[in-house]
């Protein structure tokens, strides 16, 4: 299946006599699939069991004639009006209790039985209509699961199976007041009937509650999209993949979860952010949650809505720059992209989306736009096809964890400490360096790492202590960080060692007080320098390690900042605190050297550096961020791997070599 690029298409927002120069214009283009349908439920049963399917063949099989193959949306996340008026209890209702309405999309309860009903009955009359069409290569659930359901749903069905799957979870009642340590505030349960979901209450709230809702929404969603799978598994043949389109570091569930009954995982990238809330997202948070995508499920991925003009409902973002939505796109390609599909076709003229831009602009003539994704599709292709399955091979993992950022969420200590601002200073001091990182799951495999950086490990249990310990006496190198191993799974306090607990032994210290610095930040002495950290500061005693840094300021000057460890073959590191940028630059210098790490390339500040590597081939991607032309030092065995590639980097511009290795 040779796709490697397509366009987000909404054929029943324009005339049929349109649809014609539209797949004429993608062919030209170099478009080679088309994602239809995800947000079309009324146009395909505008009452009930009464379908209408024959626009939708009409379209697949139109744009076929052009050799562009289609992937259906199911259109789960906009269930149309005569639903909502037959059973109004289907939509959702936060946690003051509001319901919320029909008018936008998501206004849906994933736990409701009778909007389940509503959707065997709609998933398996398209997938039955669709499961012989040869120009349906695969299918999305949904769109964006979770998106929207920030607060949602605390409705009555969402609550008892929230009690169903705390049953599930603890057996008796007993066990849960145990875990929730229900003694505190006479909140203790006698049955599992008087559990809520936690809506809002007088005053504060259980954190281990809280802890166990964020995990049961996760796994509602999870259990909501493996509902449509099994329909479309059952009818559908698996020559037809399943996908869905995540949205990086977007938190109401689980993409390592929700990504395990999926063909591939796909991503929206968004460069320009939503809704203006700034000009565009920093350019290490979108190299970031490329590669995050990537770790879901440790394989290459799709982009199935990359941006393709100004980003915004009612206000907006910068327009791209020439060159910019190429050098985008060959970001994600950079980090493991296979497909990129552009979000979308053409900017609609009703609607809510009414100024999310498309390829084409409102008049429908191809434009600047137009002319530059279709230089890049025809320069690149070749490239594709050679790099198809080929994934970046970074030597330095990254452990994220959603139980550790829900738990960091609930009580985040400093008001402005957040798990993946956290993750992301890390990140960035490798991005800085051109050092290509990995995501995985804390369940993943840490020995293909040299180096491991596992921030924040706030929830700790005796597997995980172990396997970190295992990690570093196998010779690994691991970094550890100020709230590590201060609370069981159940987001209760240990009481019975001092903190890292058990991989106290590893790191060599013990912290035995701590500091959270509101509004002041810390000094911190690395050699003759000072440098400052943030947020956070571990008053540590060492048992073993040798102090790195000290902090420099505060009643506890002179103590260590951060730490180094011999334990085992390995060496374990430990930051008390969050390192500012320049104080991050000299960890990960000492760091680096360690654990053997070096850079693909040194650059100047905003051209990235990113590889995808197989036996013993590997393509190196050059982007220019910045609106400067660039010179660099390409290494003399570094081969040209694009027509007409010049010496120059010119502004927003790219470059892909390959070399033997
Ligand atoms: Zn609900």
């Amino acid at each position: 299946m040779a796709v490697y690029f397509g366009a987000d298409y909404y054929p029943e927002h324009w005339p049929r006599e349109r649809w014609e120069t539209d797949a004429a214009l993608m062919e030209e283009m170099g478009i080679d699939v088309v994602r239809m349908a995800e947000f079309s439920w009324e146009k395909m049963e505008p009452r009930e069991g009464e379908f209408h399917f024959e626009w939708l063949k009409e379209a697949i099989t139109l744009l076929a004639a052009h050799g562009i193959k289609t992937v259906l949306g199911t259109p789960t996340a906009a269930p149309p009006a005569w639903i909502i008026e037959k059973n109004p209890e289907i939509q959702p209702i936060d946690s003051n209790g509001i319901q919320h309405h029909f008018g936008g999309r998501h206004h849906d309860c994933q736990s409701n039985a009778v909007y389940r009903e509503h959707i065997r009955r709609f998933v398996t009359k398209m997938a039955e209509t669709f499961r012989d069409n040869p120009n349906v290569i695969g299918w999305q659930i949904d769109n964006e699961l979770g998106n929207s359901h920030g607060d949602l749903c605390f409705c009555p069905s969402c609550e008892n199976r929230f009690r169903d799957w705390l049953r599930e979870k603890y057996g008796t009642i007993d066990a849960l007041n145990k875990a929730w340590g229900t003694a505190f505030w006479s909140q203790g349960y006698s049955s599992f009937e008087q559990v809520q979901a936690p809506k809002i209450t007088a005053s504060g709230k259980n954190p281990s509650q809280m802890l166990d809702w964020k995990r049961f929404c996760s796994d509602l969603i999870v259990e909501f999209q493996q509902f449509q799978i099994d329909i479309i598994r059952s009818i559908c043949p698996p020559s037809q993949f399943i996908t869905h389109n995540f949205m990086g570091f977007a938190d109401k569930v689980s993409y390592f979860d929700l990504g395990k009954s999926l063909d591939f995982a796909s991503h929206d990238q968004y460069p320009g952010g939503y809704f203006a809330q700034a000009p565009h997202q920093p350019n290490e948070r979108l190299a970031a949650e490329l590669d995050f995508v990537r770790g879901t499920k440790e394989k290459n991925f799709w982009i199935m809505e990359q941006q393709s003009g100004i980003t915004g409902w009612e206000c907006m973002g910068r327009a791209p720059k020439p060159g910019q939505l190429s050098m985008w796109s060959m970001q994600s390609i950079a980090h493991g992209a296979d497909t990129i599909v552009y979000f979308r076709w053409r900017v609609c003229t009703v609607g809510t989306e009414q100024y999310w831009h498309g390829i084409l602009p409102h008049s429908g003539k191809p434009g600047r736009r137009y002319q530059e994704l279709k230089s890049f599709i025809h320069k690149v292709r070749p490239l594709m096809a050679e790099i198809q399955g080929v994934s970046p091979k970074p030597d330095v993992g990254i452990v994220f964890s959603y139980d550790q950022e829900y738990a960091m969420q609930i009580q985040p200590h400093n008001p402005e400490l957040t798990y993946i601002g956290q993750v992301m200073r890390y990140y960035k001091g490798f991005y800085k360096k051109n050092i290509p990182v990995d995501f995985l799951s804390d369940q993943g495999d840490f020995s293909r790492y040299k180096l491991l950086i596992a921030p924040l490990q706030y929830l700790m249990d005796p597997v995980l202590e172990k396997k970190y310990a295992d990690y570093v006496r196998a010779g690994g190198h691991l970094l550890l960080t100020m709230r590590t191993g201060v609370k069981d799974r159940n987001n209760i306090c240990m009481s019975d060692r001092e903190l890292p607990g058990a991989l106290s032994e590893v790191v060599g210290l013990e912290v035995s007080d701590y500091d959270c610095l509101w509004e002041t930040s810390l000094k911190v002495k690395w050699g003759s320098k000072e440098y400052r950290a943030e947020k956070w500061s571990d008053i540590i005693e060492l048992k073993g390690a040798s102090s790195l840094a000290e902090c420099a300021s505060e009643f506890y000057a002179g103590s260590p900042a951060v730490t180094v460890n011999s334990y085992g073959d390995g060496l374990a590191y430990y930051v008390g605190n969050e390192p500012g940028e320049e104080l991050m630059d000299r960890l990960l210098e000492e760091l680096t050297e360690k654990a053997g790490v070096s850079p693909i390339l040194e650059t100047p500040e905003g051209v990235e550096v990113m590889s995808r590597r197989k036996e013993n081939t590997e393509y190196i991607f050059v982007l220019n961020h910045t609106e400067d032309t660039q010179k660099l030092e390409i290494p003399s065995d570094w081969e040209s791997c694009l027509e007409g590639q010049e010496k120059e980097l010119k502004p927003f511009a790219f470059q892909v070599y390959v070399k033997s290795v």
